[in-house]
């Protein structure tokens, strides 16, 4: 679903990746760990086409996208990436259906019926009309994770879904992260310094010193 060939990226004179490659299948859920400034989130930016590479390639589903224009990357990744982080980025002024129809906004299609699913699916429905600051930390971040879901990504790109959550919340989020991807057969490349979830990956990858080791 997802394949980096020999990223480099650098800030000014610090370079932070030092030409690293990965691929992540469908079906595939993919943890990534390592010290904080390593350059984690720098990667998912990267391979989430939020930014260009100053060299290497990314490609989803076989096409390459680092050498497409910020227009038809954005419009791209609408239909083929699902990202979470560690904050929600909820709209603050949509409700919690309205936030689930914007990525359906974005590619032209009706996905209510997609949205409904999915908000049963994490257990918010009933909820349709709840504003996010109406919401807890986790009812958030799980509207976050049907959002990024519900155009079917190939890919789902996750930096720290679990980073601001209790135990039993991040449990919570963790288990329906990955179940859900499942479900779709997506590639999930999940960021995290949770332990518990990063042994519940199928694959798991350290970087460190800008580049990545199996782990
Ligand atoms: P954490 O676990 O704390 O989230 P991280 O592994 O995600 O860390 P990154 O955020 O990718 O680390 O940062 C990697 C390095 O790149 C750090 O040294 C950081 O200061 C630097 N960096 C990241 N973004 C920028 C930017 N926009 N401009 C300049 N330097 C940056
Ligand atoms: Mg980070």
């Amino acid at each position: 679903a997802l394949q980096a060939l020999n990223l480099r990226h650098a800030f000014g004179e610090t370079e932070v990746l030092h030409g690293l490659s990965l691929q992540v299948g469908r079906g595939e859920v993919v943890a990534v760990t390592g010290p904080s400034g390593s350059g984690k989130s720098t990667l998912l930016h990267l391979l989430g086409g939020l930014d260009r590479p100053n060299a290497g390639e990314v490609s989803w589903g076989g096409v390459r996208i680092d050498t497409l224009s910020t227009q038809a990357r954005a419009q791209r990744r609408a239909q083929a990436v699902g990202l979470v982080f560690q904050h929600h980025y909820l709209l603050p002024d949509l409700d919690v259906l309205g936030n689930l129809m914007v990525p359906g906004m974005l590619l032209r299609r009706d996905l209510r019926g997609r949205a409904r699913e999915l908000l049963a699916a994490v257990g918010l429905s009933g909820r349709e009309r709840a504003m996010p600051e109406q919401l807890s930390g986790g009812e958030r971040q799980r509207v976050a994770l049907a959002r990024a879901l519900v155009a079917r990504p190939a890919i789902l790109l996750a930096d720290e879904p679990t980073g601001s959550l209790d135990t039993a919340n991040a449990h919570a989020v963790a288990t329906l992260l990955i179940e859900l991807a499942k479900q779709d057969d997506s590639g999930v490349l999940l960021v995290t310094h949770d332990e518990a979830l990063a042994t519940r990956a199928d694959r798991r990858l350290h970087l460190l010193d800008g580049a990545l080791t199996d782990n």
